[in-house]
């Protein structure tokens, strides 16, 4: 097998040929189809994230098929297309996994982080963590959803929407969307599709990111620094710039919560209590459920929701996560072996 792998933080990654692993009891083995690109690996690459195993074969978001099982594994067929997500594995054990939280299990292992994941060839997998993926979609449009889709799904249940899939009239009805990249483009589909208007910000000035985001539904686009015209029911915020959560308190209204949607962020500048109060709330999101994915991956056929992806050959991840920090992309990047 082949894997593009980080051997030292802030290092480009290099190209590895490596003996294709075995599946242990419970895993299978992936040939990977596609594997999108998310920001959460530039923070691995970056070395903002405590204790990533090194070397380390960055990508969580894995489409392929089954190539091999491991003793014990069940309900998965040898090529059949399954999905890999960031959540690798949890204890099942701790107080978080026993109450129906296993996206803050106290002993987790991440897909890409601290098991390898998916910037190769071939890629393992604990089975129970995988999802059966239907043969509609070509791989790299789907291999977005699994991360950008998924932690958007979550981050916009936080938001207080998500409840009463389909049906109008409940959650938030005026929602902002604070970077337009890989989960908002996805989000704001499903936010338009049951009847929400969507306010899109972006780094001011940035046409092509606004224009985006009024095709796929958004009733507003601006920079991140202007208002909205309406004042928001709540915010997410996918962009990793702490100034943005005073600037989102700003934006809401009372009762108002502004969710961090994403796993690293820069530090929070000092902001007046007033923002906050009347009851407004700030709060981040973590990881993923099982669940979550279930209930995300059911919806997206329902609202028709579609990826935009600019597809790189494998050996070119590092030109990819160039592109993603420089904000060079529409919608998610994804790597093809
Ligand atoms: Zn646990
Ligand atoms: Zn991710």
């Amino acid at each position: 097998m082949r894997a593009m792998v980080l051997e030292r933080l802030r290092t480009p990654l290099v190209m590895r040929e490596r003996s294709a692993p075995e599946s242990a009891s419970g895993e299978i083995l992936i040939e990977v189809g596609a594997c999108g690109v998310c920001r959460t690996d530039l923070h691995v690459v970056d070395g903002e994230l405590p204790n990533p195993k090194l070397p380390i074969v960055p990508g969580h978001e894995i489409v392929g098929r089954v190539a091999a099982m491991g003793a014990g594994v069940a309900g998965l067929a040898i090529g059949e297309r399954v999905g890999v997500p960031w959540l690798g594995s949890t204890c099942g054990l701790c107080p978080y996994c026993r109450s129906g939280r296993e996206n803050l299990c106290d002993r987790p292992l991440f897909t890409g982080y601290t098991r390898d994941g998916g910037y190769a060839t071939h890629a393992l997998a604990d089975a129970r963590y995988c999802f059966p993926l239907p043969e509609r979609r070509d791989d790299a449009e789907v291999a977005p959803f699994l991360c950008a889709g998924l932690i958007g799904w979550r981050s916009y249940r936080m938001a207080g929407a998500g409840e009463g899939i389909g049906a109008e009239g409940t959650g938030p009805q005026a929602l902002g969307l604070y970077g337009f990249g890989a989960a908002a483009h996805i989000l704001a589909q499903i936010a338009a599709w049951q009847g929400r208007r969507v306010y899109a910000f972006t780094r001011s000035g940035d046409d092509a990111a606004q224009a985006f985001a009024k095709s796929l539904g958004a009733v507003w686009a601006g920079g991140s620094d202007e208002m909205p015209p309406e004042p928001l029911d709540a915010a997410i915020i996918f962009a990793p710039v702490g100034a943005l959560v005073p600037m989102a308190l700003k934006a809401v209204k009372k009762g108002g919560r502004v969710v961090c949607g994403g796993i690293h962020m820069s530090d929070i500048p000092s902001f007046p209590y007033r923002l906050l109060w009347e009851e407004r709330q700030v709060v981040s999101v973590a990881n993923l459920t099982r669940a979550d994915a279930r209930e995300f991956l059911t919806l997206v056929p329902q609202a028709g929701v579609k990826s935009e992806v600019t597809r790189y050959p494998l050996e070119q991840a590092n030109e990819a996560l160039a592109d993603l920090r420089e904000g060079r992309l529409q919608g998610a990047a994804v790597l093809i072996p």
